[in-house]
């Protein structure tokens, strides 16, 4: 009989990944006689750590090659939007009505164009971040009413459950409201016949550390969910499921709570909705965050 190595879902406690290792042995005082001992390690998170770092290696590879890209696209479409105005010019040009109107619609497009190269690039090159110490219940409630027009507009039901108490976070408030956004927006256009938004905090442990306290945010939708095979590719950069999505926003926020020593998880229950997540470690004094500049 050969040592055997068996890693598996855990069949008692769902979620955990385990490994199981088989040793074979015979008993000194009686060779005819064999045993088995059978080990099962808990490797949760440490699967969980390494998807991290899978993704935060395949995110930095694909973050340079689209600067790259997104560089090399900027120069032609300043152009092609400069012709287009010069065309656009009636004091030179004679235009009939429909060419105008063609034109138009070039120059809507290379400001779309314009826009997602800046999106590009701001994930690449990373964040100029002002972090300081902030309360995440208070950039929710501000986040939530620039929010509250549209969420009307789009039947549907609000409801905000900040825990009371809840401990700062160090964090660059303006692009905690970044993600916030993308992550609403999100909620939003996946429920197209109205449903259900449900914003809540809470004092949590986090989910890839042991032992590490986190302020979660989660934000809740009663939308079309995430089918299990879009799962993995939802933080990919260019991962899109919409006609007119440029499929930046989740790994735009991802980069972002990254930066702050956070980590951003979904799960979703297709056709039913989905749950993200955002940690952001608490601030104790002596903040994990990778800034130097933490203040002591
Ligand atoms: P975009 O919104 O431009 O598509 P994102 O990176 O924000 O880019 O999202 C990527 C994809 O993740 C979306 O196209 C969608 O398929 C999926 N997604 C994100 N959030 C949700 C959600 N709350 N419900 C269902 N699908 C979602």
């Amino acid at each position: 009989m050969e040592a055997r190595v068996l890693e598996r879902c855990s069949p008692l406690y769902p979620g955990k990944k385990e490994i199981l290792t088989f040793d074979p042995f015979r008993y000194p005082d009686n060779i005819a006689q064999c045993g088995m001992i059978i080990r099962i390690t808990d490797v949760t998170e440490k699967r969980k750590i390494e998807a991290q770092l899978v993704r935060a290696n395949r995110m930095t590879g694909l973050a340079n090659l689209s600067a790259g890209i997104a560089h090399e696209i900027r120069n032609p479409l300043s152009s092609i939007s400069l012709f287009t105005d010069l065309l656009l010019d009636s004091d030179r040009f004679d235009m009939v009505p429909q060419a105008v109107e063609i034109l138009g619609d070039i120059k809507e497009n290379a400001l779309r164009i314009s826009l997602i190269i800046k999106q590009i690039l701001d994930f690449a090159r990373g964040s100029g971040e002002k972090k300081q110490l902030s309360n995440l219940n208070a950039i929710l409630v501000e986040t939530l009413e620039f929010w509250y027009q549209r969420i009307k507009i789009n039947r549907i039901q609000l409801e905000f459950y900040p825990v009371p108490g809840l401990p700062k976070v160090y964090v660059d408030p303006m692009q905690i409201v970044h993600v916030l956004n993308n992550l609403i927006l999100n909620a939003i256009e996946s429920m197209e016949e109205g449903g259900g938004l449900c914003v809540s905090t809470s004092l949590a442990k986090s989910s890839v550390i042991s032992g590490r306290e986190v302020v979660a945010i989660h934000i809740s939708d009663t939308g079309s969910g995430i089918s299990l095979e879009d799962m993995d590719k939802i933080f990919d950069p260019f991962f899109t499921t919409k006609m007119t999505g440029a499929g930046l926003g989740l790994s735009i926020s991802y980069k972002i709570i990254e930066e702050h020593g956070g980590i951003i998880s979904v799960e979703s229950d297709p056709g039913n909705g989905a749950i993200f997540t955002v940690e952001l470690p608490v601030y104790r004094g002596n903040c994990s965050c990778k800034d130097p500049d933490v203040p002591r």
